[in-house]
């Protein structure tokens, strides 16, 4: 479950992804009168909203360059979310559910949007989580978080290793993710879109290996956008998570 911080964070979010939504709907329907162009489609109404970015486009330079981040976040992510909603018109029961609690019980999701809701909603789910977990000079882990880092992978040093060789060996797209299970703090990886949540972990931290995720800057260097990546962890976010299990 969130915590309620996390709650309040999110509404917050979501007032002001209202307000995007209506320049985007503004700029398709400009679009259209001037012969289309390469916008992102209009959001139809749901339940699901794309959250803002916490920080400008270009707040992860040079790890991660502002292009690759406005389009990871203002089409790939929005488009998760467009997609969610779509599926869930046919199943309208998941709609009063957090993606949180859908993804936890997948077997609950009618057969009929089932794949799409894994897929769609991990996806939404996943990217909202990513956001959070990057800022510039995220610093290095502390506190509690720290001392289960050194016991159970060795040292910080020792997991980052481990967590770098993880999310290089991920064949395809996906993601490599720190997880609390139970009590233990175990790295795993996941194909596509599938969120550590349907698996009955809570996802602490994760990189997304996807191409998107990185091919502007760093084109076939998928380890040079990993090893940056770690420059851009928002330490204090992935300790909410740990101490808020
Ligand atoms: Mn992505």
């Amino acid at each position: 479950m969130m915590t309620r911080r996390q709650v309040l964070k999110i509404t917050t979010l979501s007032t002001a992804a209202t307000c995007t939504l209506g320049y985007v709907r503004l700029a398709t329907a400009q679009g259209q009168i001037s012969g289309g162009g390469n916008r992102a489609p209009a959001a139809p109404a749901g339940p699901f909203k794309l959250p803002p970015l916490p920080y400008p486009f270009d707040a992860l330079e040079p790890d991660i360059d502002a292009k690759t981040m406005e389009i990871h976040h203002d089409k790939h992510h929005a488009t998760y979310v467009t997609n969610l909603n779509k599926a869930i018109a046919d199943a309208p029961d998941l709609a009063n559910k957090s993606i949180d609690a859908i993804l936890k019980d997948l077997n609950s999701v009618p057969e009929k949007v089932r794949t799409a809701v894994r897929n769609q909603g991990g996806g939404h789910f996943n990217h909202t989580l990513f956001w959070q977990m990057m800022k510039k000079d995220g610093g290095e882990p502390s506190g509690d978080l720290a001392k289960a880092i050194d016991k159970s992978f060795g040292s910080v040093s020792g997991f980052k290793e481990k967590f770098t060789e993880a999310a290089t060996k991920v064949f395809g797209s996906g993601w490599a993710w720190l997880v609390a299970d139970g009590k233990d703090l175990k790295i795993q990886s996941t194909p596509n879109q599938d969120s550590p949540l349907s698996q009955g972990m809570k996802p602490l931290l994760g990189i997304d290996v996807w191409e998107h995720a990185y091919y502007l800057k760093y084109q076939n260097r998928r380890p040079d956008y990993i090893k940056a990546w770690f420059n851009v962890i928002n330490w204090d976010f992935v300790a909410q998570q740990y101490n808020g299990q």
